[in-house]
């Protein structure tokens, strides 16, 4: 007989706190600089806090729409038209959501049954196989080849079966910082073409690519938006991620589903600071002009550790650079970023993490989405090492 506490039957016997939360924390505790979890140590622009205290103020404060405000709708749509040239509809194809997080989460619960099978890529972003496997489904694993973090497009065409119903893609990835090419999305369009495989293309970081590379989102590949949730954030692009607000687009039939499943997980989300946004980008310097803004950051810090013993590995795009530690120590890299955390005073996160089995290249993931002041104290004490 089942006796409680202590005999809880966990639908995720093998998840513990994220490492997030972990690194954070650990930060916290001993007083060090945070370039773990990623975030900016700046404000938004103090315009957008009016626009949401105006909205406050004339009385958005109750429920708003299930799908969005229309405003923020139309404001996405034309964004994405504009960008990428994909056509979504605002009254059907676009859903506002809490977060990039709720709607992966939303469209792996909309389509996934249980013994289905969902193919990620690994180092995969830490929220999406406990989605899929909340929903019953079963994690499919392809690597990214290290240290480019490519993807092996016949090793995922081998991981294809008849219960595959959903590849989940990031690009910009995080946390390599590793960015997919047109022919990627060539391969990925060819391997799906005749089947019924659904694709979530997490493009948080699509605004935030360097060195002149073009953001290939899915959008601009008809064979893969006829049959993708495509997922970016205002968190990331408005340096609010405390916000937790997103958005998602897919072709009508899929967005239904998707409804079906977000009208109960969170039914809608914050209303004064959808408006808000709604009027903040229609200044489109405010995002066309954030991939320079984070290069810059990059620049920066890259030569802030170019004395260092760490190895920086290629950045492309995200606000995130990895380094190898091998010259300084063969730690783990979960004990070596606890070292560094209490020891040197810099919190970053072990990237074996994002891996079912482990595997450890020795990288650390850097947030580099500062102010310069902090990144330079950071590089002072790294290069201490
Ligand atoms: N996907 C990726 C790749 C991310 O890096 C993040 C967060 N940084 C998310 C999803 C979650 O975004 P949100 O905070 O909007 O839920
Ligand atoms: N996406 C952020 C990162 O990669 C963290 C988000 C979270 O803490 N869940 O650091």
């Amino acid at each position: 007989m089942p006796t409680f506490p202590g005999n809880v039957p966990s639908r995720l016997p093998r998840v513990g706190t994220t490492i997030f939360t972990v690194m954070s924390r650990m930060a916290a505790e001993h007083g060090a600089i945070n370039l773990s979890q990623g975030y900016p140590d700046f404000d938004a622009p103090q315009a957008l806090f009016d626009l949401v205290a105006k909205h406050m103020r004339a009385g958005a404060n109750q429920y708003a729409p299930m799908a969005g405000v229309p405003a923020l709708r139309e404001a996405i749509a034309e964004k994405v038209q504009d960008l990428y040239g994909g056509s979504y509809d605002v009254e059907s194809e676009i859903t506002v959501t809490a977060g990039a997080t709720q709607a992966i989460f939303s469209a792996v619960a909309a389509l996934v049954r249980p013994g289905d099978e969902a193919i990620v890529f690994e180092p995969v972003y830490d929220s999406y196989v406990p989605s899929i496997e909340l929903n019953g489904g079963a994690a499919i694993r392809a690597r990214l080849r290290f240290p480019g973090y490519r993807p092996d497009w016949d090793e995922v065409r081998s991981l294809v079966t008849p219960r595959t119903r959903m590849i989940l893609i990031n690009t910009p990835h995080n946390p390599s910082g590793a960015v997919w090419e047109a022919s990627d999305m060539q391969a990925l369009e060819a391997l799906v073409r005749g089947t019924d495989i659904v694709i979530v293309a997490d493009e948080v970081y699509e605004h935030i690519l360097f060195d002149g590379r073009r953001h290939e989102s899915v959008v601009r590949y008809p064979g893969l938006a006829e049959r993708a949730f495509v997922v970016s954030s205002f968190g990331k692009t408005y340096h609010v991620t405390g916000w937790k607000l997103a958005y998602c687009l897919a072709p009508r039939e899929l967005m239904t589903e998707f409804r079906k499943a977000h009208q109960f997980i969170v039914f809608c989300v914050n209303h004064p600071a959808q408006l808000a946004l709604a009027e903040f980008m229609r200044d489109r310097d405010r995002y066309l002009g954030l991939a320079a803004f984070y290069q810059g950051k990059r620049d920066f810090f890259r030569a802030g550790l170019a004395g260092s013993r760490f190895e920086l590995l290629a950045c492309s795009g995200t606000y995130f650079q990895s380094v190898r530690y091998g010259a300084i120590s063969d730690q783990r890299d979960t004990a070596f970023a606890e070292r560094l955390t209490r020891e040197v005073g810099v919190a970053s996160i072990p990237v074996s993490v994002f891996y079912a089995d482990g595997r450890d290249d020795r990288v650390l993931r850097l947030c580099f989405a500062k102010k310069e002041e902090t990144l330079a104290r950071a590089c002072e004490r790294l290069c201490r090492l």
